[in-house]
C-alpha cells in the first residue's frame, strides 16, 4: 500500500471532521460524458474516491451531463469502467446531473422571484460587449429591470420551446461592476433545442455550469467539492448561488493544481482530433494518455494511483515528467512481472556437436528476488535464437556478449562460443554456428572461468511466434503546440510505433492472457494487447523500458 502523504486537502478534511463541523465526508468525481477520461482525470478520481476510502466517507461518481450537444453514452460506461479499473466503487452513488434538470428550474424561478435573475433578450454578442474587461467595468443589460411578473413568463416561454436558439438567456442580477467578471450577471440557462442522451427533448433550455455544478453538489450533500485551479475565480459565484437558495446544504469548494503532464496532450478537444484525424489508432491506442489507452499499454491500476499519489496534490499549477509516470509502472511490474525470454530481432544459432533431438529444459525463476513466483521449464534445443544486437562480428570495445572466438553464456543454458557465421548473398550474417560446453550445463563453468557476457534466447524449435509493439512518447516536444510550435500535431513523433513480426517468444508465454504483463528479460516489460492478440497470432505491447531511454 502506497503511504498516504498529507497534503493542504488532507488537512482540511482532518479539521473539518476534528471540530464535528462534519460527521462525514462525501466528495464527487464529476466527470462530463463527453470524452474519455484521462490521466488527468486519474489525479482526481484518485483524490476525490482516496479521501472518501481514508476518512470513512463515500464519493459519488456524478455525470456531469447538462450540456447535451457531446455527450454520449459510449463515454458513459467507459468513464464507469475506467473508474471501477482504477480501484474505485462509487457503490449505490451514481447520479446524473441531468436528473436534476427540475430542480434546477425551480431554483431558477425562486430567483427570479427574490429579482435575482432576469431574462435577457439581448444577442451573444451584444452581452459579450457589455461584460466589460479586466480593467473596463461591464454595462448593464437594458432588460435588466424587467420585473418579476415578465420574467416568470418568459423563462416559462422560454421552457416551452417559444424562442429560437440563442435569442433569450436567464442571467443572474448580480454586479456588472464587479471586478470578478464571473459575478457580472452570468449567463444561467441558454436554449438549445437539442436532444439530451437521457431526457431526450424533455427540455429545450439547459443550465449552465455554474449554475448546476453547485446545485448538483449541495443536492447530494457533498461536504468538499474539489475542482481544478481555473475555478478559484469560480468559486465567489459557487457560494453566491448556493447562499440565494433554500438548498439542502452548502459544500465547500477547494481548488488544487490539475495534472499537466509533458510530451503529451490532455485536452479533450485534441485528443479527439487525433482519433478522428486517424493521426492514432483510436482512444485506446497505446501511446494516448487515455486511461484506456494507458491500460491498453500495460499501465496497472496500481502505478497509476502510485504514480498520483507521488505527484502528490498542491496549489500551484506545475508540469510533470512523463518519466515520472513511466518510473512508478516500472518500479510495479518490477516486483510483480514474471520474467521471461523473449527475442524481438531474431537471429539463429547452431549450436553445432549439441545431440540431435535431444529434448533438455531448463529450470528457471520467475522472478530474481521472490522465491514465491515460483520457476518454469525453459526447454533447449539445438538451434536457438538470439538478438541481432547480441552478435557483432568485428566487436567493439567493452562488447562482452556473442563474437567470434569468445564464449558468451545463454542464460541458464550452456557457455558457448561463435566458431562461425553464415552470411547470404548480400553478406548478411543469416547464422551464427558456435560449439558449446557441455560440462557449462545450468551456465557454469566447473572450471570457475569467468564468463563476462549473459545473453537472452529462444530455443527455435519451441518458439512461439509473436507480434510486438514497441512504443515511444506520441510526442518529440515537452509542450507539443507551445512556443515556437505552429500546432501541436507538428510535434508528433515518427517513430512512436515500431511493430516487430516474427519475434520469438519462449513457450510459456503462448497462454499469456489480457492482464498478464511480464518482464521479458533485457527488454522491458510487455503485455498482451487487448485487442489484437489472439492464441494463434500473439500481439504483446512493450509497456516500458527497462530504464528511462528517452533522448530528445
Ligand atoms: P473539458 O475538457 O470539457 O474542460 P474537463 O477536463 O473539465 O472537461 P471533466 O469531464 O469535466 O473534464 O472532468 C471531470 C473532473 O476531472 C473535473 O472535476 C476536473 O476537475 C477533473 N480533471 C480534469 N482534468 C484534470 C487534470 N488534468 N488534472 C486533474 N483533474 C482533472
Ligand atoms: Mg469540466
Ligand atoms: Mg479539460
Amino acid at each position: 500500500l502506497v503511504e498516504k502523504a498529507a497534503n493542504f486537502i488532507r488537512n482540511i478534511v482532518t479539521e473539518d471532521l476534528k471540530n464535528g463541523k462534519h460527521k462525514s465526508i462525501v466528495t464527487r468525481f464529476p466527470p462530463e460524458p463527453n470524452g474519455y477520461l484521462h490521466i488527468g482525470h486519474a489525479k482526481s478520481i484518485c483524490l476525490n474516491f482516496g479521501l472518501a476510502r481514508d476518512f470513512g466517507g463515500r464519493c459519488h461518481l456524478r455525470f456531469d451531463d447538462t450540456n447535451p450537444a457531446k455527450e454520449d453514452i459510449e463515454y458513459e460506461d467507459s468513464i464507469k469502467e475506467n473508474v471501477k479499473w482504477l480501484g474505485f466503487d462509487w457503490g449505490e452513488h451514481m447520479y446524473y446531473a441531468s436528473n436534476y434538470f427540475e430542480k434546477f428550474y425551480q431554483y431558477a424561478l425562486v430567483l427570479i422571484e427574490k429579482g435575482l435573475a432576469y431574462v435577457d433578450s439581448s444577442s451573444a454578442d451584444e452581452i459579450r460587449s457589455m461584460r466589460g474587461t479586466l480593467n473596463e467595468p461591464g454595462k448593464e443589460s437594458p432588460y435588466r429591470s424587467r420585473s418579476v411578473a415578465e420574467n416568470l413568463d418568459l423563462f416559462a416561454r422560454m421552457r416551452a420551446g417559444e424562442f429560437e436558439d440563442g435569442s433569450q438567456v436567464l442571467r443572474l442580477k448580480i454586479d456588472m461592476t464587479s471586478p470578478n467578471i464571473n459575478l457580472r450577471d452570468p449567463v444561467i440557462y441558454r436554449i438549445k433545442k437539442v436532444d439530451h442522451h437521457r431526457t431526450g427533448d424533455a427540455w429545450c433550455i439547459y443550465p449552465m455550469y455554474d449554475y448546476a455544478h453547485c446545485i448538483s453538489d449541495a443536492i447530494e450533500g457533498i461536504t468538499h467539492s474539489i475542482c481544478t485551479l481555473e475555478f478559484e475565480d469560480h468559486r465567489p459565484l459557487y457560494d453566491w448561488v448556493l447562499d440565494q437558495l433554500p438548498v439542502p446544504c452548502h459544500p465547500q469548494q477547494i481548488e488544487f493544481a490539475r495534472l499537466n503532464l509533458n510530451y503529451t496532450v490532455m485536452s479533450k478537444r485534441k485528443l479527439l482530433e487525433l482519433v478522428q484525424e486517424k493521426l492514432v489508432d483510436g482512444w485506446d491506442d497505446p501511446r494516448m494518455p487515455t486511461l484506456v489507452g494507458i491500460r491498453r499499454r500495460g499501465f496497472t491500476p496500481e502505478s497509476i494511483r502510485a504514480f498520483c499519489e507521488t505527484i502528490g496534490v498542491g496549489k500551484s499549477d506545475s508540469l510533470i515528467d512523463m518519466s515520472i509516470l513511466e518510473d512508478a509502472v516500472r518500479e510495479d511490474l518490477n516486483v510483480r512481472a514474471p520474467r521471461a525470454m523473449s527475442v524481438l530481432r531474431p537471429l539463429k544459432v547452431v549450436i553445432e556437436g549439441y545431440p540431435e533431438g535431444e529434448n533438455e529444459e531448463f529450470e528457471a525463476a520467475n522472478h530474481p528476488n521472490n522465491p514465491e513466483m515460483g520457476t518454469r521449464m525453459v526447454p533447449f534445443s539445438g538451434t536457438v535464437y538470439i538478438e541481432r544486437d547480441d552478435f557483432q562480428e568485428e566487436p567493439v570495445k567493452g562488447f562482452f556478449r556473442m563474437a567470434p572466438g569468445k564464449e558468451v553464456r545463454l542464460r541458464y543454458a550452456y557457455i558457448v562460443k561463435c566458431e562461425s557465421v553464415v552470411k547470404d548473398e548480400n553478406g548478411e550474417i543469416i547464422e551464427v554456428r558456435c560449439s558449446y560446453d557441455p560440462a557449462s550445463r545450468g551456465g557454469s563453468a566447473p572450471d570457475g572461468r569467468k564468463i563476462k557476457g549473459t545473453i537472452h534466447w529462444v530455443s527455435a524449435h519451441h518458439a512461439v511466434d509473436a507480434e510486438v509493439r514497441l512504443y515511444d512518447r506520441l510526442f518529440r516536444t515537452p509542450n507539443p503546440g507551445g512556443k515556437n510550435e505552429p500546432d501541436y500535431r507538428t510535434s508528433l513523433n515518427p517513430k512512436s510505433i515500431e511493430v516487430l513480426k516474427g519475434c520469438k517468444l519462449e513457450p510459456s508465454l503462448a497462454t499469456a492472457t489480457i492482464e498478464d504483463r511480464f518482464q521479458f528479460e533485457r527488454l522491458g516489460y510487455f503485455c498482451p494487447d487487448m485487442k489484437d492478440s489472439r492464441p494463434e497470432a500473439l500481439v504483446f505491447n512493450r509497456t516500458a523500458t527497462l530504464r528511462d531511454s528517452w533522448s530528445e
